[in-house]
């Protein structure tokens, strides 16, 4: 019956040593308003001046998701009255920001793919931060100047399993680039979810409602789900108009709704000039030479991996989700192992045994290097699967990392050697010849006993491929 449309702005904190227009440093750890100087205390007579590794950084969005790098961008001031601004302004980019346009490739649940447009990535500086403590409010700046890259979808996205998978792409996106930490429990990724529904078939939008600063993939959805079906139900009761209007509305944790928070303002509240202290931001040939060096992202890496690694398609995007699983997952292939098998053993044996343990891959106690020996000691058959699970149990435990030596001490050498197998199945077969001539009359289920008893007598260390082969050889 209805199609919902949504548009996403996300705030990412970029991860620049100090602030975007003075030299501030940008870790607000410290002691409340120490990192603060007359120009993000906006004292008369400070000027500002545009850090340039912020810019290099913005750039660097811009070029990974093949966006318009301007070479000369503007800023503007946008009113803002509260406390936690001193300068009753914002810096930031209005109508010609440094990225415009580009696009984001998204990979959805059910296998589809769909290509996300892009309406700008703009600087911009962030406020201070208002704490209420009793009777008292108070302020601290140290935030305040903090570079923000605003990255601004178009209202490309039909779907919650869309938008999130557009947030979890850019997300991993700006982790790859390393331009921000991405952190969204600490505020450093941050996302404006605008949310409208029109009737299936109608070519104008309907009106949307602006849904602030949520900080997690599970309440982008809730809130999306939740917001849809206000809206629905609005447009079935015939109150459509009066119910939804252009606003901004807060999503509410504990009670699993969204919240007015306040009318939107028009434009013309925002009463947006352009900064008369900032000249133009022009990019130089050294800027964006600096901004295009970045590393392999996840679109290409998922197409080298599936083309020339062969892994399945599914299992590429789940390894270059995130950039720690990806360098794990290449540390492992250096050190010989096989591509398959070393993506079965990260994803299930060693996250499975992290997950149980409240671990994750980046605090992993299994480094990579150790995984992919262990892991190219199975692909060479020196070891067996089980063993391999064997060591790994042992490597939660306990310290020692040395594969060939654990090998040794737990006695998990396999036997691949023709000679050496073939004397134990000998014996097992001169220790049953009733079973032997059960079997050769026809009762086939016999052979798993057989090797049963072999790998028995081999304590579990004869190679099981070997010991069907020469079996079958021996019986026949
Ligand atoms: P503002 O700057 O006032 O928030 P913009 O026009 O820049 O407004 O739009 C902000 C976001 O809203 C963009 O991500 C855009 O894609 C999205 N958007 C615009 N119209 C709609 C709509 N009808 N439904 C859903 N999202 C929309
Ligand atoms: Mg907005
Ligand atoms: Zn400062």
């Amino acid at each position: 019956m209805f199609e919902t449309v949504i548009g996403l702005e996300v705030h990412v904190q970029l991860n620049t040593k100090t602030k975007l227009f003075c030299s501030c440093p940008t870790s607000f750890a410290e002691h409340q308003n120490s990192n603060t100087c007359p120009t993000c205390l906006a004292l008369p007579g400070a000027l500002p001046v545009v850090n340039k590794e912020a810019a290099i950084k913005a750039m660097r969005l811009g070029y990974a998701i093949n966006g318009n790098v301007n070479h000369t961008s503007h800023f503007d001031r946008k009113s803002y009255f509260y406390p936690d601004s001193p300068s009753a302004y914002q810096i930031t980019q209005l109508t010609k920001a440094i990225v415009q346009k580009g696009e984001v490739h998204i990979d959805l649940p059910d296998g589809s793919k769909k290509t996300i447009g892009m309406t700008q990535a703009h600087l911009e500086a962030d406020a201070g931060k208002n704490m209420h403590e009793g009777e008292y409010s108070k302020v601290d700046l140290n935030r305040a100047g903090t570079p923000l890259l605003e990255i601004v979808s178009d209202p490309d996205m039909r779907s919650s399993d869309e938008a999130v998978a557009y947030l979890k792409k850019l997300h991993s996106t700006v982790r790859y680039l390393d331009i921000s930490d991405a952190n969204m429990q600490e505020g450093s990724f941050r996302c404006d979810v605008n949310v409208s529904i029109r009737p299936k078939g109608q070519e104008a939008f309907g009106t949307r409602v602006e849904i602030k600063n949520i900080n997690s993939f599970k309440f982008v959805a809730a809130a999306i789900a939740y917001e849809v079906q206000r809206q629905t139900e609005a447009y079935e009761d015939g109150v459509y108009e009066q119910e939804v209007y252009q606003e901004t509305r807060l999503w509410d944790v504990e009670a699993g709704e969204t919240r007015s928070m306040r009318g939107k303002e028009e434009a013309a509240d925002y009463r947006y000039f352009p900064d008369p202290d900032l000249r133009p931001l022009v990019v130089t040939q050294e800027m964006i030479d600096e901004a295009k060096m970045m590393p392999e992202l996840p679109d290409a890496k998922v197409k080298r991996y599936t083309e020339e690694l062969g892994l399945k398609m599914y299992d590429a995007l789940v390894i270059t989700a995130d950039k720690e699983m990806a360098y794990y997952f290449e540390e492992m292939l250096e050190q010989g192992a096989e591509a398959k098998t070393a993506v079965t053993w990260l994803t299930s044996e060693l996250l499975g045994r992290l997950n149980k343990v409240g671990l994750n891959i980046e605090n992993s106690p299994i480094d990579a290097k150790t995984l992919g020996t262990l892991v190219a000691k199975i692909s060479d058959d020196t070891i067996s699967g089980k063993g391999g699970k064997e060591i790994l149990d042992h490597m939660m435990e306990n310290e020692s990392r040395d594969v060939d030596g654990l090998i040794d001490e737990l006695g998990l050498a396999q036997v691949s050697d023709d000679g050496a197998i073939l004397a134990i199945i000998d014996e097992i077969l001169a220790a049953n010849p009733d079973k032997v001539e059960q079997y050769k009359s026809g009762k086939d289920k016999l052979f798993g006993f057989f090797v049963g008893q072999t790998m028995k007598a081999s304590k579990g260390t004869a190679n099981p491929g070997k010991v069907n082969e020469l079996l079958k050889q021996r019986l026949s």
